[in-house]
C-alpha cells in the first residue's frame, strides 16, 4: 500500500467527441478532470503543455468548436478523461451567447458525477474574475476539488508573480480546504510536475 497516486501518462491524451450539451457528452462513468478559463487565459496552452500534444487544442481551437465540451481520453481508456469546457467572457461574442455558453458550463459542473476535479486557469496578471469566482463557488456547492493554474507565470518577475500567488491564496480564505493554488507557465514548462501530481490524485486516488 502507499499514498503515491499511480503516474498516470497524459501525454496519450485522445480525442473522443465534442459535445454542445452535457447531455451530448460521453457516458457519466470513470473519472475525469475538467479545464475551464475565461478565454485568452492560457487553457489551451496548458492542455497542450500538459499532454505535450499540439494537435488537442487546436482542436478545441477550431471554428465552431469552441463553444463546445471537448472530450479526451486518457492511456486509450474512455473512463479516464480529460475535458476541455468553453472558454468564457470572449468579448466578440454577444450577450445572449455567453449566457447560454455559462449555463452549459453551469449545467456540467453541477451534475457531472464522474468529474473528480476541476482546473481552473487564470492569467496571472488578471486573477479572480467575476465568474472565476461563481465557478469556485459551483465548486463549492459540490464540494469538488478546484486545482487554480496562474498562467503565464513567466510574464512576471519572480516577485510579483509570488506577490500574485499570495493575494490570491488570501483572497481563497474561504475556500482553502477545496481549492489549491499555484504558479504556471506553458513557455517555460514551469509547475508541470505539481499539476500532475493533483492530477494524478484526482484521477487515480486508489493506486
Ligand atoms: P485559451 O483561450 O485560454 O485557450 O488561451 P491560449 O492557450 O490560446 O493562450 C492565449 C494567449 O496567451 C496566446 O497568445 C498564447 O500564446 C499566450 N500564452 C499561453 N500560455 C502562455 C505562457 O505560459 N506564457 C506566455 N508568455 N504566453 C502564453
Amino acid at each position: 500500500m502507499t499514498d503515491t497516486p499511480a503516474r498516470l501518462n497524459y501525454q496519450t491524451a485522445q480525442f473522443m467527441i465534442s459535445a454542445p450539451t452535457l447531455a451530448q457528452c460521453p457516458a457519466d462513468e470513470g473519472v475525469e478532470i475538467a479545464f475551464a478559463g475565461r478565454s485568452n487565459a492560457g487553457k489551451s496552452s496548458a492542455i497542450n503543455t500538459l499532454t505535450r500534444q499540439k494537435a488537442l487544442a487546436r482542436t478545441s481551437k477550431t471554428p465552431g468548436r469552441t463553444q463546445l465540451i471537448n472530450a479526451f481520453s486518457i492511456e486509450n481508456d474512455e473512463s479516464r478523461r480529460l475535458i476541455d469546457l468553453p472558454g468564457y467572457g470572449y468579448a466578440k461574442v454577444p450577450e445572449a451567447m455567453k449566457r447560454e455558453w455559462q449555463s452549459h458550463l453551469a449545467d456540467y459542473l453541477r451534475r457531472r458525477r464522474s468529474l473528480a476535479g476541476l482546473i481552473l486557469l487564470m492569467d496571472v496578471r488578471h486573477p479572480l474574475s467575476d465568474f472565476d469566482v461563481q465557478l469556485l463557488e459551483m465548486a463549492d456547492a459540490r464540494e469538488l476539488p478546484v486545482h487554480i493554474l496562474l498562467t503565464k507565470a513567466d510574464k512576471l518577475k519572480q516577485g510579483p508573480a509570488k506577490a500574485s500567488l499570495a493575494s490570491v491564496k488570501r483572497q481563497l480564505g474561504e475556500w482553502e480546504d477545496l481549492v489549491s493554488v499555484q504558479l504556471f507557465s506553458s513557455l517555460k514548462r514551469q509547475g508541470v510536475d505539481d499539476a500532475y501530481a493533483v492530477m494524478n490524485r484526482w484521477m487515480a486516488p486508489d493506486a
